[in-house]
């Protein structure tokens, strides 16, 4: 192996690509490869100064004007792009690799697909479709072929063990783009908007693999999470043993990590130790103890008795749960957020007055809790949602599928555009103060 120290007043360092190669790109510097590329593989380790942020340029210029970027940048979950993410087309916001430890990187172009792997998880894998959607400021963001260079724009990165592999011109790959001119998700990707799905189950067929392969099509970051507790659809996690097990399954996964509290007594059956190895934490009112004390979810027609209360004496029972739940238990995210059962939908904008909506939206501000916006029941209403932003409360979208048979994210797309929310607008765990609260057994 070929060893190469750089000084540090060397802008550019171009080195042979034949052999692997051991590195160090201070902050502001660059190193590039000697030749061009158009198909080939990338390997490599890489080791991050606490917080250093850089990138490897692909298919780039002399000036690392064109090309693709892949982001390395490590670090909580703050809305900052992380480790792997194809910038600007494929961001990710949690990152599989931590700083002052070495990691495995992998780039692999063949053809028109891209993929980016860390460790032993395939982060990216992107196929640039006969008319990619860019705007002005990516437009060369685009396959050609072309230098790769390695830059650091704070800290000190090291690189060790890298090795590009060239491949034949003509190698193609047949993972099937998306239509991008059709395609809103990419416009968001393009403005640096976070696309998370942050409550997505593996339920109903749906397995990790699948998962990660729909994320990965469709450019929506993931938030994967198990329900802990009783009473909901699907596997629930019944006690701290069974959270730390799933927690082991799914941590090098390239998903984000979240728990959903289920039925009314998850605060009393898991330890707050368990439940904080999560990135975050969720849970809903669609389970409350009714005017009886009865436990009713009001997603069963049958467990909804209304004991002869009217759609408005039962809308207050809901509202006083709601906000009891919000402020007793605490959760990052209030999701399935104002529903209604069944038979009250229908009268849901009526239902819903300002004075019922602000005793929510109360207890979300005093709280710093997330308000999901849901498209599986296109809840809460966009007039909700711009209450909401008004107060300056932060929203996460979230669909609750029930199998691997479900969208991308419409109605959230449809609030961005219709209320006018912006990237500042959604939450991020870097933002949760569930650890500062106390867990109330009421
Ligand atoms: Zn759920």
């Amino acid at each position: 192996m070929k060893r190469f120290s750089y000084l540090v007043f060397l802008l550019t360092v171009l080195v042979c690509s034949c052999t692997s190669h051991d590195f160090t790109v201070r902050e502001g510097r660059s190193v590039t490869l000697r030749g061009n590329y158009r198909n080939f593989s990338l390997k490599g380790e890489a080791f991050l100064s606490p917080d250093a942020t850089g990138s490897i340029l692909f298919h780039t210029d002399a000036k690392g004007e064109s090309g693709y970027e892949v982001v390395l940048h490590n670090g909580p979950i703050d809305g900052t792009l992380k480790t792997g993410s194809l910038s600007s087309v494929r961001n990710l916001y949690r990152s599989l690799a931590a700083d002052t430890t070495w990691f495995w990187f992998t780039v692999n172009v063949i053809g028109k697909n891209i993929t980016i792997a860390t460790e032993n998880a395939l982060l990216v894998c992107y196929t640039e479709p006969d008319a990619p959607y860019r705007i002005p400021a990516f437009a060369k963001r685009v396959l050609s072929e072309g230098k790769i260079a390695f830059q650091t724009s704070s800290g000190t990165i090291r690189f060790r063990n890298v090795v590009v592999t060239p491949w034949s011109d003509d190698m193609v790959s047949d993972v099937p783009a998306q239509d991008e001119q059709n395609d809103r998700i990419i416009r968001l990707q393009q403005q640096f908007f976070p696309v998370i799905d942050y409550h997505v189950h593996l339920k109903g067929g749906l397995t990790k693999e699948q998962a990660a392969q729909m994320s990965m099509a469709y450019g929506i970051n993931y938030g994967v999470a198990p329900n802990a507790g009783e009473g909901g659809v699907g596997r629930m996690l019944a006690d701290d043993d069974e959270v730390y097990a799933y927690y082991d399954e799914v941590k090098s996964l390239p998903f984000l990590c979240g728990v959903q509290g289920e039925g009314r007594r998850w605060t009393s059956t898991f330890s707050r130790e368990a439940l904080s190895i999560f990135d975050y934490l969720f849970t809903d009112a669609m389970t409350i103890r009714d005017q009886a004390g009865r436990i009713t979810r009001l997603y069963h027609p049958e467990e909804v008795i209304r004991d002869g209360l009217t759609d408005e004496e039962y809308m207050d029972v809901i509202v006083d749960q709601t906000v009891k739940i919000l402020t007793n238990e605490p959760a990052d995210i209030y999701a399935n957020p104002t529903y209604l059962p069944d038979d009250m939908q229908s009268r849901y904008d009526e239902l819903w007055t300002d004075e019922r909506i602000n005793r929510v939206l109360d207890v979300l501000e005093r709280y710093h809790i997330a308000l999901e916006i849901n498209p599986r029941y296109c809840i809460p209403s966009m007039k909700i949602i711009r209450m909401a932003k008004e107060r300056g409360l932060h929203f996460t979208f979230g669909t609750n599928n029930v199998d691997a048979n479900f969208g991308r994210l419409e109605y959230c797309l449809d609030a961005i555009e219709q209320c006018g929310l912006t990237a500042d607008d959604i939450w991020f765990p870097s933002m949760s103060i569930r650890s500062t609260r106390p867990t109330v057994l009421y």
